[in-house]
């Protein structure tokens, strides 16, 4: 398709399950995972004679990523009514920010791979209770209704239309997830539900300045779904506008499996949902003192990392970059320096090793059968010369086979050190020049690359446990002596 006439137009809406023990009105926890209903109580249900009371665990957590994207945070806000029908919405209406939300006009930078960086603003961020969940297909020919999520804290982030592909929301999507981890204000699981995004998108001649008429695709869950909504959306938008026809503004799904959208329902407006003041709940009043608190509290943040890892660390930019992109990772980092005391090993086994076990398999470095703690003294038995790095990588791979060993007792048991016994190796050595007259011949003749084939026997009988620095000098000296033998 050619796109060249036309230009895309999103905004997102970012809905993020703030980390709180209990819900944002009531008692109930907010554990993951447990059985549909357990975890629903009066409050959450709305039954008569209930009132909400606010969490407050909320607020500081609201305020540091208003802080953060440099906006404006609200001294007095305000919760409203949102009324709507849906079954799993048992209260006939959700409590969330619409005239005062509690975070407005921010922005944060993305940088974009084709270079430099862009600043999208961010309209608001508000609080706002989660919704249940309806589940087909648990009971035969009927619709189950989870509440467990109902009253779950979350915090709207929507961004202004300014981004105009889906890699650059793709992007934005990512910092402000980086972000609200980096907080440890959300746990970003997207699987779970703690991250999903609206996509707003809208396509217009280029040059035009006015918006075109936008589709919002709802409850996306993966970042690559994202970028793949939004392609859709974008081609999709082209197509009926090249045809002559004209984009209904409407609610649509995101279908994974047939990688497209679908119409979901036509787009309701604000005096739809009938939006008042919350009666049950008093405005949210906030003094400069408690902002100013929670400023001067704020974790380091992904770029202050970043400096300071190109700074105390001898890293290069990729590798910071890495390092620091994720915060549980760059913990994970953290640690292994601290144990090992070197930082440019702990940042080679992580982005070689770690890195590619962890792509393999799927997994976070949350869940990676091999700990701080094991990695480190992996390093270290290789730095004391204890064992030789490959090695290392096979105690690596067992640790990672057998869920968590110890690294020095796996030495031992498996009698993996090193033979850096001078007297042992020279006997393998000596073995090796005698068996190899026609390559000792070649190597005296002047083709020196022939030590590598010497070391590489060595290593094959000794199963890779010879120190090879050691043994570099031993085969050298050796040949060198059968050069003054030899006639
Ligand atoms: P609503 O509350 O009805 O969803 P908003 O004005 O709050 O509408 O906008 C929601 C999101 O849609 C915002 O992220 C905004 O940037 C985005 N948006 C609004 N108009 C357009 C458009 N024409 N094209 C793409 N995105 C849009
Ligand atoms: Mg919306």
């Amino acid at each position: 398709m050619n796109h060249s006439n036309w230009e895309a137009v999103i905004g997102l809406e970012i809905h993020v399950q703030l980390s709180t023990n209990s819900k944002i009105f009531s008692a109930s926890s907010t554990a993951f995972g447990a059985e549909p209903n357990d975890q629903a109580n009066e409050i959450d249900l709305g039954l008569p004679g209930t009132l909400p009371a606010v969490n407050s665990g909320i607020f500081p957590k609201a305020i540091a990523f208003g802080i953060c994207i440099d906006a404006n945070i609200s001294k007095t806000s305000r919760f409203d009514r949102k009324n709507y029908f849906y079954p799993d919405l048992p209260k006939g209406y959700q409590i969330t920010q619409m005239e005062i939300p509690i975070v407005t006009n921010g922005k944060i930078e993305i940088k974009p791979i084709t270079g430099g960086s862009k600043t999208i603003r961010i309209n608001r961020a508000h609080l706002e209770e989660d919704a249940g969940k309806s589940i087909h297909g648990l009971i035969p020919n009927m619709t189950g209704i989870d509440l467990n999520r109902a009253g779950i804290p979350l915090l709207e982030i929507v961004s202004e239309p300014d981004m105009r592909n889906a890699e650059e929301a793709e992007i934005y999507a990512k910092s402000i997830h980086q972000l609200v981890t980096y907080l440890s204000i959300s746990d970003g699981n997207m699987a779970e539900g703690s991250f999903r995004c609206d996509a707003n998108v809208s396509v217009r001649n280029r040059g035009e300045t006015v918006l075109g008429v936008r589709t919002e695709t709802k409850n996306i869950n993966s970042f690559k779904f994202l970028k793949n909504a939004i392609n859709y959306e974008i081609d999709r938008q082209i197509t009926i506008l090249e045809s002559g026809a004209k984009v209904e503004q409407e609610t649509r799904l995101y279908d994974s499996v047939k990688n497209e959208t679908r119409p979901m329902r036509s787009k309701e407006t604000a005096t739809d949902y009938r939006y008042f003041p919350e009666p049950d709940l008093l405005p949210v009043v906030l003094d400069e003192a408690y902002i100013e608190e929670i400023r001067l509290t704020l974790p380091e943040l992904p770029t202050q990392k970043k400096d300071r890892y190109s700074q105390d660390y001898d890293l290069n930019e990729e590798e910071v970059f890495f390092l620091s992109n994720d915060l549980d990772l760059a913990e994970y980092f953290e640690e292994c320096v601290r144990l090992t005391g070197d930082a440019k090993q702990s940042a080679n086994w992580l982005k070689g090793e770690m890195a590619s076990r962890l792509s393999k398999h799927e997994i976070t470095i949350r869940e990676a059968p091999v700990s701080a703690n094991n990695l480190s003294r992996i390093i270290i038995r290789i730095a004391d010369g204890t064992i030789s790095s490959k090695i290392g990588k096979k105690i690596f791979s067992a640790i990672w086979e057998n869920n968590g060993m110890e690294v020095d007792h796996l030495i031992e048991e498996k009698n993996l050190s090193q033979v850096s016994d001078e007297n042992e190796l020279q006997m393998i050595v000596s073995e090796i020049i005698r068996n190899n007259p026609k390559q000792v011949k070649q190597f005296l003749d002047g083709k020196g690359k022939l030590l590598g084939y010497f070391v590489g026997l060595v290593m094959k009988e000794t199963s890779g446990k010879a120190n090879p620095k050691q043994l570099n000098e031993l085969i050298l000296k050796r040949l060198n002596s059968e050069k003054k033998t030899s006639p």
